[in-house]
């Protein structure tokens, strides 16, 4: 038996069960040095219009990836009630102190959001914020769409994703909005490291969860920023929750199957990439040579990637360290 939780103490100062257009904020209490009873404070949109499925839309999770935070403060600006048939719940900045200071944690507790989950009501700030979406807002909701981007650290080829489920029915759910996106690529992803994570809390109460990649280096470009806003709206049409037509978009299936994607580094150094996103690649073939800087005449160390594929995502910031992941190698698939 799990111990009775206590109440969150997060509060909305929206009704999330009114029709119509509101906006306003999730508050948490947050005592602090400038604010003794200050609070944090996350805006939320709620569009509702008579009965129907709830779409429970979310950027920032991470706070350095931005994609997200523009489609989603577009679209609480823009949705009208009219439009909708349920309900649509608009958090474009999830993790709002990360987002604050643009950093991928929270700077109050170093909490990663992500890794977070189910949280607590008496737990660090992020804890009480996952511990919100854990017991309030995932319960009320059938499709979850969290966006990701790559932040400072990673670049991402743009692609949506859904996870590989035990549930095929719920999978296969996932699968045809991650089409209905529409981005560039369309992933089925297995998780090597699931503990923790929004996705895995969604997808465990059965909820329809759409993720993306969409971008990274810590900003937006004007071609991921469409392709957020673009299939966010796809993905509530296809959900029979807002009205309209899907604005269909060619996409290319990718497959990461294994731990073998993914290449790590075991050297310090200055990162030369010998190929760049969106290159096909072979088994084998050298992706990156890292430079060893502490003196000069120093042979570089060369990166070899273990499966032949398309380079989908690589290490950013131009210095690297031992541990940091280097380049994904996804496999291009039919749909
Ligand atoms: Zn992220």
């Amino acid at each position: 038996m799990t111990a009775q939780l206590k109440p969150s103490p997060l509060s909305a100062t929206v009704d999330f069960n009114a029709d119509g257009v509101q906006h306003g904020f999730l508050r948490l209490p947050y005592s602090r040095d400038d604010a003794a009873w200050g609070s944090v404070m996350i805006p939320v949109t709620v569009v509702k219009n008579g009965k129907g499925p709830t779409a429970l839309l979310t950027g920032a999770n991470h706070g350095d990836e931005y994609e997200g935070p523009i489609a989603l403060f577009d679209l609480a600006h823009t949705l009208r009630a009219d439009e909708v048939s349920g309900r649509v719940i608009i958090i474009p900045a999830m993790n709002q102190p990360a987002f604050a200071a643009g950093t991928r944690t929270s700077p109050i507790d170093r909490g990663n959001m992500n890794r977070s989950f189910p949280g607590r009501p008496d737990g660090t700030v992020t804890e009480k914020i996952a511990d919100y979406f854990q017991r309030v807002l995932l319960p009320m909701a059938d499709v979850v769409l969290d966006f990701h981007s790559g932040g400072k650290t990673l670049d991402f080829l743009p692609f949506c994703a859904a996870h590989i489920l035990p549930n095929k029915e719920q999978e296969a759910k996932a699968f045809r909005l991650v089409q209905a996106f529409g981005a560039p690529y369309s992933v089925k992803m297995l998780e090597i490291d699931a503990v923790g994570m929004y996705d895995t809390a969604a997808e465990e109460m059965g909820k329809i969860l759409v993720t993306t990649e969409l971008g990274g280096g810590g900003t937006a470009s004007g071609r991921t920023a469409g392709i957020a806003i673009t299939g966010c709206r796809n993905v509530l049409i296809a959900a029979g929750i807002v009205k309209g037509e899907v604005v269909a978009q060619p996409t290319q299936w990718l497959d990461m199957p294994d731990a073998d994607c993914f290449t790590f580094a075991e050297d310090a150094g200055l990162i030369r990439f010998c190929a760049d996103l969106g290159d096909r690649v072979v088994r084998g073939q050298t992706i990156a040579m890292i430079y060893p800087t502490s003196r000069t005449g120093l042979a570089p160390v060369a990166l070899k990637v273990q499966r032949a594929g398309l380079f989908t995502a690589r290490h950013f910031p131009g210095l690297v360290k031992p541990g940091d992941c280097v380049a994904v190698i996804a496999e291009e698939i039919a749909s």
